[in-house]
């Protein structure tokens, strides 16, 4: 079966259907700094259209919920943010983070504390997303990878929850359950049936394995998960994918297909 008529499945009853994708490497294309990265203005126009069609859309990124959102351009439908610890509902104006506030610092206490000249010098740079920061190493060498390791274990131990993505070492508060939480919260009591979920990185693959979980449980109907595959990202998630994408244009083709029936 082609791709088309793989998702196509949502289109049988958009009201009871259910768009969730991520965006960095799923929408757009990772770039060498996070703040240049950019979506498509297709893929606006076409989450708008679908945002208004489907039951829920909504994007579920690992930035923190007001950026996705600006980046994604669209007001209309949900942002997940800092892997589910933000959510900003459709039209909402700010975001909501439900977590316990002493833990909600930690990340960014533990920064302050160990955070010195020697990780600049290393290749080291550090995204503040309030409850979470994250330490990029794109571009550095292995000897940096190691230290980022050392970095890991001291604040494992130092009582945070890690999490490593594409060159990518994020330290959050504990009690987060990341991008599973949130799809799962997403469709409760939404009396969504059919879910495409799309997604390109580990945190993708919490939330793939979670859906599939709804599924055998019978909370969903039907499932088809979508993996654009790079090196970087978990082979997990592709071989547990229904559709495998080699970029984020493909998404984007298909994603264009369910808003106007036609890729451009
Ligand atoms: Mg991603």
């Amino acid at each position: 079966m082609d791709r088309r008529s793989q998702i196509s499945i949502l289109l049988e009853d958009p009201a009871t259907s259910a768009l969730i994708t991520d965006i960095d490497g799923t929408l757009c294309r990772i770039v060498g700094r996070p703040e240049r990265a950019k979506v498509p203005a297709r893929a606006r126009k076409s989450l708008e259209i679908l945002g208004d069609r489907f039951g829920t859309v909504a994007c579920v990124s690992g930035r923190p919920a007001r950026v996705a959102r600006s980046m994604v351009g669209v007001d209309s439908i949900t942002y997940f943010g800092n892997h589910g610890l933000e959510l900003i509902a459709p039209e909402g104006e700010k975001p909501t983070v439900q977590l316990d506030p002493d833990e909600v610092r930690r990340p960014a206490d533990f920064v302050r504390q160990h955070d010195n000249p020697f990780w600049v010098a290393a290749g080291i740079r550090i995204e503040d997303k309030g409850p979470i920061q994250a330490l990029h190493w794109r571009g550095a060498d292995e000897r940096t990878e190691a230290q980022v390791q050392e970095i890991a274990t001291e604040a494992e131990q130092a009582g945070l929850a890690i999490h490593w993505g594409r060159k990518v070492l994020e330290l959050r508060p504990r009690g987060m359950e990341g991008k599973a939480g949130a799809v799962e919260h997403l469709l409760e009591g939404t009396g969504v049936e059919t879910v495409a979920f799309a997604g390109d990185d580990r945190t993708d693959l919490d939330a793939a394995i979670r859906l599939r979980e709804m599924k055998d449980r019978g909370e969903i109907s039907r499932l088809v998960l979508v993996a654009v595959a790079s090196e970087e990202g978990p082979p997990e998630l592709v071989e547990m994918a229904d559709i495998v994408l080699d970029d984020p244009d493909e998404w984007l083709d298909l994603v264009e297909f369910l808003a106007v029936g036609e890729s451009s």
